[in-house]
């Protein structure tokens, strides 16, 4: 018999700092890239491209050929876009948030060139994964692409994002100790086999994060931290193959908000609160996460957003037909009566929820 070992992608550029957009170019020069497609977000040349240009400027080999401006996730509209590719081209780089680098990376995915990341805000994981998540038939769908070959992350820009970005990656990075858990309970049930690499990194990416003393969630200290966390969150899925040491019940939970809500808040508001409702269920590490949540000011913004625990009662309902495969705690009649029981009667999901 014989036996491999696993091999997985990683990205080839990982520069994490102050000013790292004004230095680009010098990165892209150094992974041998010459010539490069940009994608932008609304608004976001005016406010970081012209560095980000000026950095390309400076160096003689490289060459933008192409520029567009495109948020938009459905997915003709971006099967569209990626016939508009010259041929010489080498790399899509994205610079934007969540939704721009999501069309970057799939047309980029379907024109088999490289794609670099350069998020203007890190309120989840999905710059640094092979993920997008895109409308396919008008339905909010997960799809798989492929690894970002550069991660470029400047952390005065994501200093000067609205801080509700920042609480949802600080909810987006604890929701891997629910996630984690949720992976051992479907192998302990012999439903699926995790691997103990993605495990370790996984735990790893929110440990350090979540038992880092801080002042302000704002300083570059902890900024740095929250995003070099994301990053690892990106390679565990990349490990696994699959999303499952990034994402359980607690992703479930959100992903059913999507559905059930008018009006959804950013991924990781939801998932943070479905993170500390599934700690509670699984018994496991929820004094952790209480923690976090508070000292971070996490729970004080969710409190000015007027959820209601309704929509949280009728998410838990829903949750284990978003991924009916899968057998995480919140797939037992039994777990989900007693998240519904926790929502009642928990002090503080009495205290963030209406
Ligand atoms: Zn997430």
């Amino acid at each position: 018999m014989k036996h491999n070992f696993s091999s997985i992608t990683i990205p080839e550029i990982l520069e994490v700092g102050i000013d790292t957009i004004k230095n680009a170019g010098k990165y892209l020069v150094k992974a041998n890239i010459k010539k490069m497609v940009v994608f932008y977000g609304e608004g976001m040349k005016d406010m970081f491209g012209m560095d980000f240009i000026n950095s390309v400027n400076q160096e003689s080999t490289l060459d933008i050929i192409k520029e567009f401006v495109n948020e938009d996730i459905n997915i003709n509209a971006i099967i569209a876009n990626a016939f508009d590719i010259p041929k010489e081209t080498q790399v899509i780089v994205g610079i934007g948030g969540g939704k721009v680098l999501d069309v970057a990376k799939y047309v980029a995915f379907l024109n088999n060139i490289l794609f670099i990341s350069i998020p203007t805000s890190t309120s989840h994981d999905g710059f640094a994964s092979s993920g997008c998540s895109l409308y396919i038939n008008n339905k909010r769908t997960s799809v798989s692409a492929r690894m970002p070959y550069g991660i470029i992350v400047d952390i005065g820009i994501i200093k000067r994002s609205p801080e509700r970005f920042v609480f949802s990656g600080i909810g987006d990075i604890i929701s891997k100790i629910t996630a984690v858990r949720d992976w051992k309970f479907e192998e302990e049930n012999k439903k699926t086999k995790v691997n103990d690499f993605a495990v370790m990194i996984a735990k790893k990416s929110v440990n350090s994060i979540a038992r880092m003393p801080f002042n302000d969630i704002k300083e570059d200290f902890f900024l740095k931290e929250l995003v070099d966390s994301l990053t690892m969150s990106g390679i565990a899925m990349e490990m696994a193959g699959n999303s499952a040491p990034a994402s359980g019940s607690e992703h479930l939970i959100s992903h059913a908000l999507d559905q059930i809500l008018d009006k959804n808040e950013l991924h990781g508001i939801q998932v943070g609160i479905a993170t500390y409702i599934m700690s509670l269920v699984q018994q496991h590490r929820h004094v952790r996460v209480d923690t976090f949540l508070r000292d971070t000011g996490f729970w004080d913004y969710v409190k000015t957003l007027n959820l209601q625990k309704d929509c949280f009662i009728e998410a838990i309902d829903l949750a284990p037909s978003i991924k009916p495969t899968r057998y995480t705690y919140i797939h037992l009649d039994e777990n989900r009566k007693k998240a519904k029981d926790y929502i009642h009667h928990d002090p503080v999901l009495n205290m963030i929820l209406n």
